[in-house]
């Protein structure tokens, strides 16, 4: 992507900012990007109780799996060992911890690499995510699915801690915002990520994931221009 390089100027120095930092995504002018103007909450509840559970979390785990590595690749030039030297968000840093539960010191890039890794691994194993008809999912699935949804909000939390200001000279915030927001009231509605671990980005995802008459009234209050 090296037309892109004259954009984007600015990289982050890989020290960890402090939390107070300016929040550049939470400006009104970013927040009103949102690519759909429909109630997401209609997008991720059980379409019907014909659909197995267990199918409709594995195909939606599956489906923001791919975006959000999607979403993270037109960065990913950007996320390199010396700009992002630990896998920050806010005034997080995560470590990845290996099979044997020991923790792992890596750069950003590491993280996300050893996070996608996992997660193609598991969605691809017939075993853990079945595609054909009458097999059955493990016990474990459901813990599964709250490991791979929880990792992947890392990496949409570091995209938009480390690598908004890059976002936003590619014009992909809108893609961005309407991916986190999809993804939050995903997880919301069927528990799969601890509040404890989102309550991080609760600022933003108060603003995007709010029903549509407080989302506009949201913009109103702050002169957003419609
Ligand atoms: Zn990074």
């Amino acid at each position: 992507m090296d037309w892109l390089m004259g954009k984007s100027k600015t990289k982050p120095n890989g020290k960890k900012a402090p939390a107070e930092e300016k929040k550049h995504y939470m400006e009104p002018e970013y927040t009103k990007v949102r690519v759909v103007d429909f109630d997401l909450k209609d997008l991720v509840s059980l379409p019907t109780k014909e659909i197995d559970l267990n199918e409709w979390l594995a195909n939606n785990t599956t489906t923001f799996f791919n975006l959000i590595n999607l979403q993270y690749s037109t960065i990913s030039e950007f996320c390199t060992g010396d700009t992002c030297q630990a896998m920050t968000a806010c005034n997080t840093i995560y470590y990845w911890y290996d099979e044997r539960g020991k923790k792992m010191k890596c750069t950003a890039p590491q993280y996300v690499d050893l996070v996608m890794t996992f997660v193609q691994k598991l969605v691809t194993d017939e075993e853990i995510f079945p595609t054909k008809y009458g097999k059955d999912f493990p016990n474990s699935f459901e813990s599964l699915v709250k490991k791979v949804c929880r990792y992947l909000f890392h990496v949409l939390a570091h995209i938009y801690w480390a690598h908004f200001k890059e976002t936003v000279a590619l014009e992909l915030q809108g893609h961005l915002n309407t991916l986190y927001a999809h993804f939050i009231v995903f997880v919301r509605e069927f528990n799969l990520v601890e509040p404890k671990e989102t309550c991080i980005m609760d600022d933003l995802s108060e603003v995007l994931c709010a029903p549509l008459p407080h989302y506009i009234a949201y913009l109103k209050v702050h002169s957003v221009v419609w």
